[in-house]
């Protein structure tokens, strides 16, 4: 085919858009349904009607193939399971019993049966049910989901292609079920997988499919040969089927590496690659293995994962470059749209300049649409989309709002001696040691306190104007009087304010900061029903005003305890935000590290003598690739410590994370000089607490001792036993008692009862150790 003829072809498609609809329906409809309000029948109904608005959207914005398949109630990797059969012990009676409350029961527990545990898509924030399998698994195709989809899409009269998560990426994403032999690996479970995947091709196929997707974002990170072996055996078995649809393998996330030229020799029909920045060496890897010759490329140009107007001349130019590697082109997102929000027409809080530096799923599809429609006849027909598109970029380029010369110059003033404290560690714990007077295994939390009723109304009447602000504050203020009166009387150390004034820790900080937009509609599914608004980091950071202080200082004026002041730090703020494009992740960390820095500052004026700055996504953002990955930890710890290094020697900095793997990010957490540092520990046993002493980390640390996610409450006698297991990895006057995580999920009854319990076992370990 020439390259003329794969221009002419060219098409616009998606993997995936938002699910929840415009109102988030789908969430209020699946609610419902769990609380017994909404029949099985109207939850189907809606869903049906949510599939169909998105592909008519779809369709009539110029998509020419819809997909379908990607819709689902909760996950789409759970739906996967269902499709290929792999429903854990636990749950099957349940699944027998009811296929829809079989499916709920696995993604969120019963009294009896634990759910499927949950963590992140690659490197986004959605979160996916882990499979579970053993070598006793048996997978039996249940193609009826897939089936059901397609054939709605078909009989709305639409083209349209089925999309599946991918047999190595299900297999690789998997875990070893409950009682699997050690060491076992579910990707060898491949050649029993893949009989079924075969039946559920032939049954799409039979139902009209011409082509199937198949969704392989695993490639992009490290794989072993094995691995790869692995992905050219299951595209050489598939293609190999008489009965089957054309295979589209798509890959996404990142680039693909040493997977390209597997997948480009498969046997298979098409490939869809991400094109955007972060990916931009597939082009070249993609020309030095001779391109795609007589296979359909899908051309990820457009950012499935980020919120920025397209450059559509950029784009244009890439899509052409890839004529000449393929025998047809066709333009997508680099991703599902699951990641994006639904509309930026729904927000009539931007202005409406600025609104037009944004794309939304909606949006997106229009820039696909339009680069489908310039590559296929020519950009002269899209002339005027070109010049509106040059104007946004130019006023996104030009605006003061992107580069403000004040922080421009104070970032590029930035000394390494800034982002470093001094003195060094052991002088600055004595100098803190005198200055704070501390017992030994000092207790104290992690940050918020339960959000009590009367908060929930009391934001809930600001925000519908029946309440003003200084009746808000007074509710605040009401609830930091409780907080700080409950500690004082449990015998806590360090004191936390509760963080009543913050709905959400990173939304919170990006309404105040000077650059950040936040949104009213802009929905993302986090996981199952449970969405955020993730703010966007839209230009120049700076800091208009202390955001904190006067909650803390006020916090302070209640109590002779020390108060610990509480925040956001930069790479957590950068992790649950939409991030600019246009320079690297760690100029805009860097910025909201001074923006953090001044408030520290100011924190440390008014009178606090302990800050913590939580970095709970450190872990989570870490590249895909290993390769990546020294070059992110050093602009995080960088940042971090610019937020944290412009204090006295006696001021006490703490920082926070959740649980995560910290073996991959151990030194980092070291080279983050912080004082303290609390983890969370509890269900593990204080294995954290063992894995930093391995490493020889010699600050002071609390591994948690109360697991929040429970509202269990654990007696003195646990809690005991347990500091009893962190004494062995940290030493008693590197000891710190703490909880896992901030308390603002938990009510305030096991609240209470588990934190008198904690400084009761504190005690108790402290007369141990005096002693002995
Ligand atoms: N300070 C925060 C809180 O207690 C920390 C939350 C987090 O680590 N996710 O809520
Ligand atoms: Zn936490």
């Amino acid at each position: 085919m020439t390259t003329k003829s794969a221009a002419a072809a060219a098409r616009a498609t998606v993997y995936g858009y938002p699910r929840q609809g415009r109102h988030r329906e789908l969430k209020k409809a699946v609610e419902g349904y769990w609380k017994g309000r909404v029949t099985a029948d109207a939850l189907r109904a809606t869903a049906a009607g949510l599939r169909r608005a998105n592909w008519r959207q779809l369709a009539e914005a110029g998509i020419h193939e819809v997909p379908t398949g990607d819709f689902s109630y909760y996950d789409h990797v759970l739906d996967t399971t269902v499709m290929v059969g792999a429903i854990p012990a636990r749950h099957r009676a349940a699944v027998a019993a009811d296929p829809l409350d079989g499916y709920f029961a696995m993604a969120r527990g019963t009294q009896d049966a634990a759910p499927l545990e949950m963590t992140k898509w690659f490197d986004t924030n959605y979160h996916y049910l882990v499979p579970e399998l053993s070598p006793d698994t048996v997978f039996s195709a249940d193609s009826a989901k897939q089936v059901a989809e397609l054939t709605q899409a078909l009989a709305l009269g639409l083209a349209a292609r089925p999309v599946l998560v991918g047999p190595v990426t299900y297999l690789l994403l998997a875990k070893p079920a409950p009682g699997a032999p050690a060491g076992f690996e579910p990707l060898t479970l491949l050649d029993r997988l893949l009989p079924v995947y075969a039946e559920v091709l032939a049954d799409l196929r039979a139902a009209g499919a011409t082509w199937v997707q198949l969704d392989e974002p695993a490639l992009v990170q490290d794989r072993s040969p094995a691995e790869l072996n692995a992905v050219a055996r299951a595209y050489r078995d598939l293609s190999a089927l008489t009965d089957r649809p054309r295979l589209l393998v798509a890959s996404y996330f990142g680039r693909l590496g040493e997977a390209l030229p597997v997948l480009a020799k498969a046997p298979v029909e098409g490939l869809a690659l991400d094109f955007t920045e972060a990916a931009a060496a597939n082009l070249d890897d993609l020309a030095a293995v001779g391109g795609l010759p007589g296979k359909r490329l899908v051309a990820g140009v457009v950012d499935g994962r980020n919120i920025w107007v397209n450059d559509l001349e950029k784009s244009l130019s890439t899509l052409g470059t890839l004529l000449g590697l393929a025998d047809r082109v066709d333009v997508s997102a680099s991703s599902s749209l699951l990641h994006v929000p639904l509309d930026t027409a729904m927000e009539r809080d931007i202005e409406p300049q600025i609104l037009r530096w944004l794309a939304f799923a909606r949006q997106k599809t229009h820039e696909i649409v339009t680069l489908a429609k310039g590559l296929a006849r020519g950009t002269h027909t899209i002339a005027a989309e070109l010049a509106a598109n040059r104007a946004d970029l130019a006023s996104r380029a030009g605006s003061p709002i992107t580069r403000d010369p004040a922080v421009r110059s104070r970032a590029a003033a930035v000394t390494e001696a800034d982002a470093r404290r001094s003195p060094a560690y052991p002088e600055r714990a004595a100098a803190q040691r005198a200055h704070l007077g501390l017992p030994l295994l000092p207790t104290t939390t992690i940050g918020s306190f339960p959000q009590t009723d009367e908060l929930r109304t009391a934001r809930a009447a600001l925000r519908g104007g029946r309440l003003d602000t200084a009746g808000y504050e007074r509710r605040v203020e009401a609830e930091i009087q409780q907080v700080i009166s409950f500690q004082e009387k449990a015998g806590l150390d360090v004191l936390v304010h509760g963080e009543a004034e913050r709905d959400d820790m990173v939304q919170y900080f990006a309404e105040r900061l000077t650059g950040c937009l936040t949104t009213r509609h802009g929905w993302v599914q986090s996981y199952g029903t449970r969405c955020v608004r993730p703010p966007i980091l839209a230009g120049d950071i700076s800091r208009a005003e202390p955001m904190t202080v006067r909650w803390t200082t006020y916090a302070q004026s209640l109590t002779d305890r020390p108060v610990k002041g509480m925040l956001t730090g930069p790479v957590t703020m950068l992790a649950w935000s939409f991030v600019r494009d246009d320079q690297p992740r760690g100029d805009t960390a860097r910025q909201v590290a001074l923006a953090l820095r001044d408030e520290v500052t100011d924190l440390e004026a008014t009178g606090t003598s302990v800050i913590q700055v939580d970095e709970p996504a450190l872990r989570e953002t870490l590249p895909l690739r290993a390769a990546d990955r020294a070059a992110y930890l050093s602009w995080a710890t960088d940042a971090f410590r610019l937020t944290t290094s412009g204090v006295r020697p006696d001021t006490q900095i703490h920082t926070h994370m959740c649980y995560a793997e910290f073996g991959d990010i151990v030194r980092a957490i070291d080279e983050l000089d912080a004082d303290v540092i609390s983890l969370e520990a509890a269900r593990s046993h204080m294995q954290v607490a063992h894995e930093l002493a391995a490493h020889g980390y010699a600050r002071e640390a609390g591994p948690g001792v109360y697991d929040i996610h429970s509202p269990r409450v654990p007696s003195a006698g646990e809690t005991a036993r347990l500091l009893r297991t962190g004494l062995r990895a940290v030493p008693a006057e590197r000891l710190w008692v703490n909880p896992d995580c901030g308390l603002k999920t938990r009510g305030w009854p096991e609240t209470r009862a588990s934190l008198e319990n904690l400084v009761a076992a504190a005690r108790t370990v402290r007369e141990e150790i005096s002693r002995s």
